[in-house]
């Protein structure tokens, strides 16, 4: 296991790159906590691949450096870092039965049989395989096949890390929920280095200690669930982690004022002056809904029974805005929504902007 350093990091597919927008990867500076369970969340295109292959050593970054402890490993090809990788689509020896694959990576590394034995045997309960452990994998499903794979990382155990890339793509829904559990667990036993690339917020909040939030190239926050639910240091993380996202409005903000349309609200936070594009942003469990006159000027567009919450969709000044209320809360026929000021972030240019106490 190892801490990972990010120094520097960047990286352009281009041979002259000319600006920030021509970096797939834009300037990264970070320390990866050894043991740590991280996931690189973000939109098909932002980057996770790009940062993923630099850490596995399958690409060498165009600037900066990347440190396993204190070693640098930039030049270093993947079988030289001693990493385990599990791709998004299964790589499995056909011809070798179940056990066999999982055995191939220790043997391949001289581990003593017996080791081997109990290490294999161990993988084949998590994965629920122990039955087809003698089965070839030429007849398996792509399901099983992935599973085999996923199998394959986790049989190491002297790993710097253990990479995911969307590992969890053609595995069923019930079966993807059980192996993250599993996941987790083995990680909280092991103590693996871990890092999960992603786009599902689901498969990242569960997983991951920490979630690395990317858009178009830029690391956007590196935060616990927590922290991306309460503080998104960026709009897009506003956006991208909750169901609904964070509603996001264009403002104006003048000391601990914020005004939002017509109406003011005063905020628990004094602010400098701000230029640029300003918006406030509140998350939808973070509004309540009144009678008209108490709070914002709304229009309920509809509203989504999901169980315990709802989620009403509204309009404030023709932008959408969603507030989730507990069951059976009175949606009025002329509502305003109220905030919660303890709960509003502002953004300059879509970064949070901290306020004084
Ligand atoms: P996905 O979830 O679709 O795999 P991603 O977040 O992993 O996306 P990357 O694959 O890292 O994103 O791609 C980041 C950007 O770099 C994209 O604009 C992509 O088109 C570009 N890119 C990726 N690989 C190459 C390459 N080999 N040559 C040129 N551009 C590339």
């Amino acid at each position: 296991m190892a801490r990972i350093t990010l120094d520097h990091l960047a990286h352009s597919y281009m041979p002259n790159p000319q600006g920030e927008g021509d970096f797939a990867l834009k300037q990264i500076d970070h320390d990866w906590e050894d043991g740590g369970a991280y996931a690189l969340l973000g939109p098909s295109g932002c980057g996770k691949t790009t940062l993923l292959n630099i850490i596995s050593g399958l690409l060498v970054p165009s600037r900066g450096r990347i440190l396993f402890d204190d070693q640098d490993v930039t030049p270093l090809a993947p079988e030289q870092r001693n990493i385990a990788q599990v791709f998004q689509f299964p790589v499995v020896y056909d011809t070798m039965t179940v056990a066999q694959n999982l055995a191939f990576p220790l043997a391949n590394r001289k581990v003593e049989a017996d080791e081997i034995a109990r290490r294999v045997e161990k993988t084949l309960a998590m994965l629920d395989m122990t039955d087809k452990a003698r089965r070839r994998a030429q007849g398996l499903t792509a399901d099983e096949k992935q599973k085999i794979s996923l199998g394959r990382g986790l049989v190491r155990y002297d790993v710097n890390a253990i990479l995911f890339d969307e590992p969890l793509t053609v595995i069923d829904p019930h079966m993807k929920w059980q192996l993250r559990t599993q996941l987790k667990e083995l990680h909280h036993e092991f103590g693996h280095t871990m890092i999960y690339v992603t786009h599902d917020q689901t498969e990242a909040l569960t997983f991951a200690d920490k979630v690395v939030v990317m858009y178009e190239g830029e690391v956007v926050q590196i935060g616990t669930p927590e922290e991306l639910f309460d503080e998104p240091a960026h709009t897009f993380v506003g956006y991208f982690i909750g169901s609904p996202g964070m509603n996001v409005l264009p403002c104006q903000v003048a000391g601990d004022r914020l005004q939002l349309g017509t109406s003011e609200i005063p905020l628990q936070r004094r602010y400098p002056a701000l230029e640029g594009k300003v918006e406030m942003g509140v998350r939808p469990e973070f509004v309540r809904l009144a009678a008209s006159g108490e709070g914002l000027p709304i229009s309920v567009t509809g509203v989504e029974d999901i169980g315990r919450f709802k989620i009403v969709r509204a309009l404030f000044e023709g932008r959408s805005f969603d507030a989730v209320l507990p069951e059976g809360s009175p949606i009025p026929a002329e509502a305003s929504a109220v905030i919660d000021p303890r709960r509003i972030n502002i953004y300059k240019d879509s970064h949070l902007v901290r306020g004084e106490a």
